[in-house]
Parts: structure tokens; C-alpha cells; sequence
């Protein structure tokens, strides 16, 4: 193995410090507590860890969270009261909705139903629209992270050539958007992508956010590359249970310059900015200078 490892979950460590020390500041010289409330709805055991170490680490950096769970049965209405009051709420600068919502819930609309000041996913159309401009907004968490790791890693991406491989909504185009404002030559590629390893063989940088278990063989990553694997994904090898990401770590790690593992990369990353977003969102909404380093 030749590549660099990038460490997540230390940097994840040092992103959460950075907030604490933020949170700290808001609260003895303003006298705020930027507050983060979660949604949700039904018991997928899944988001129920991801909630749970949420509020874990929201609590950690001295944030006030809130957890609100409902019965999966809860109706759309009773869900965007309940947004409605969380929207009117001073005490919460973040509202977040666990993804996936139960099949009755229409996702659109009650994600757009979230005050864009306070959506902290960056999931608002509103903040689409607005990261697609290239204006200020809050940034979907899994992407921001990753570039902050690229950020950190290669200083500046100017002139990259950077390949995406997904087109999601949450990870996949505004990792593009992210690429492209930091002035990276970006391709986006996905499943009707034609020839896609000459295509991946292209980058400086490979972000493979598919959802398909070690896809990505050594053999299409150009030499000294940065490859960051956004993906999770839950196998089964010689009897055990196992996480792997989206790109084969071994073989990529003896080409690439640097790599992302998985656990470890990109994993953490996801809840240090969501955090580091609440903080955020709670100095814009009260009209104070945003911590640097924590935004796109
Ligand atoms: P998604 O919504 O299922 O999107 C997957 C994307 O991959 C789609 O755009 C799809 O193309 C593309 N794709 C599928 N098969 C392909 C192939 N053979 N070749 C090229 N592209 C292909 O997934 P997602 O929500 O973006 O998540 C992707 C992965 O990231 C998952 O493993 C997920 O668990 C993980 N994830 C991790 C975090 C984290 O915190 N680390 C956060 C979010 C997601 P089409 O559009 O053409 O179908």
C-alpha cells in the first residue's frame, strides 16, 4: 500500500472541537446555546444509532439537543405541525428530519416545509438552489466533509479533475457543485455512465458515492489520484458481518495518492458537520461573523 490514509475519524475529532470551542464562545460572550432538534418518525433500527449518536455528540459540544420520536402511523399533518412549531422555536437553530421517511410521508414536502435558515441537512430546495448558485446556504453534511478532507489535503482543488460516481441528491450533485466551486473540473458519472473506468481513470480526485460494495478496482484509479469513498455498505465475508465502502481499499490504496478507508473516512465526517452546520445556522441567525473553516 502506498497511499496516504485520511483520517475521519480524527479529523471528524478535531472539526467537533473546533465547534465546541465555537459553541463555548456563543454562550458565555452572547449568552446563546445554538440548539438542534431531531425528528423521527417509525423505528428503522438503522436511523434509530444514527439519532441516537447525533444527540450523543450534539450534547458533547455543549449544544441543547432535542429528540422528537414518532409512532411510524404519524400522520403527514401531525409531522408538519410539528415542524411548524420547531421552525417557530428561538431555543433551535437546526432542525433535522431522519431520512428515509415511512412510505406514506411525502419527503419533498416535508423537507421543504423546514425553514432553509435552519436545515441543517441542506436538503431545502432553497439551499440547492442556492448552493447551485454559488451563494451562501447551508451544505449537505456527507459532501461538506469531504471536502473538507480534500480541502485539508491538497490545499487548493483549483484545476483538479474531479470525478463523482453517483448523482444523488444528498451526496452524489452537491459534491459536484461543492468540486466545482473550488474550481474543479468536474464529471459527474453514474449507472448509464459509457466506459466509466476510462472515465474514473481521468481524475485527480474520485468520489464514489454508489451504494454498491467495492466497485472500484485499483486498475481504474490514475496513479497518485485522492480517492474518497462515501459509501457504506454491509457484507457478509468468511461468515462475518463486515463494512465496506464503494471502492476496493486494497488495491486502490496501491495506486492512489491518498485514500479515505471505510469505517473511519467519510463516516465520521457526516455528524461533525452537521454539528459544526447547527453552529452555523445559530450565528447567521443572530446575526454574528460564522466560524471559519466549518462551511463551504
Ligand atoms: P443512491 O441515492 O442510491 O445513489 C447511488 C448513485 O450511484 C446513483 O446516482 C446511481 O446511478 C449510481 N450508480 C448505481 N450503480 C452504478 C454503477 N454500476 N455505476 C455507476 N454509478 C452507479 O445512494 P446515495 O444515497 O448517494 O449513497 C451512496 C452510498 O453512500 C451508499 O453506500 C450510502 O450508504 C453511502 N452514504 C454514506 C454517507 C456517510 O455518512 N458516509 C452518507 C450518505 C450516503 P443512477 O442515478 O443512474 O441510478
Amino acid at each position: 500500500m502506498s497511499a496516504q490514509i485520511i483520517d475521519g475519524k480524527a479529523f471528524a475529532a478535531k472539526v467537533r472541537s473546533q465547534v465546541g470551542e465555537h459553541v463555548a464562545v456563543l454562550k458565555d460572550k452572547h449568552g446563546i446555546t445554538p440548539g438542534l432538534a431531531v425528528v423521527l418518525v417509525g423505528e428503522d433500527p438503522a436511523s434509530q444509532v444514527y439519532v441516537r449518536s447525533k444527540g450523543k455528540m450534539t450534547v458533547e459540544v455543549g449544544m441543547k439537543s432535542v429528540e422528537h420520536k414518532l409512532d411510524v402511523e404519524t400522520s403527514e399533518a401531525d409531522l408538519l405541525a410539528l415542524i411548524d412549531q420547531l421552525n417557530n422555536d428561538a431555543s433551535i437553530h437546526g432542525i433535522l428530519v431522519q431520512l428515509p421517511l415511512p412510505g406514506h410521508l411525502d419527503e419533498d414536502l416535508v423537507i421543504n416545509s423546514i425553514n432553509p435558515a435552519k436545515d441543517v441537512d441542506g436538503f431545502h430546495i432553497s439551499n440547492v438552489g442556492l448552493l447551485g448558485t454559488g451563494q451562501k446556504s447551508m451544505v449537505p453534511c456527507t459532501p461538506l466533509g469531504c471536502l473538507m478532507m480534500l480541502r485539508e489535503h491538497h490545499g487548493s482543488l483549483s484545476g483538479l479533475d474531479a470525478v463523482v460516481i453517483g448523482r444523488s441528491n444528498i451526496v452524489g450533485k452537491p459534491m459536484a457543485q461543492l468540486l466545482l466551486g473550488d474550481s474543479c473540473t468536474v464529471t459527474i458519472a453514474h449507472s448509464r455512465t459509457k466506459d466509466l473506468p476510462d472515465v474514473v481513470r481521468r481524475a485527480d480526485i474520485v468520489v464514489a458515492a454508489v451504494g454498491r460494495p467495492e466497485m472500484v478496482p485499483g486498475d481504474w484509479i490514475k496513479k497518485g489520484a485522492t480517492v474518497i469513498d462515501v459509501g457504506i455498505n454491509r457484507i457478509e465475508r468468511d461468515g462475518k458481518n463486515k463494512l465496506v465502502g464503494d471502492v476496493d481499499f486494497a488495491s486502490c490504496a496501491d495506486v492512489a495518492g491518498a485514500i479515505t478507508p471505510v469505517p473511519g473516512g467519510v463516516g465520521p465526517m457526516t455528524i461533525a458537520c452537521l454539528l459544526a452546520n447547527t453552529v452555523t445556522a445559530c450565528c447567521r441567525a443572530n446575526g454574528l461573523p460564522e466560524p471559519e473553516g466549518l462551511t463551504a
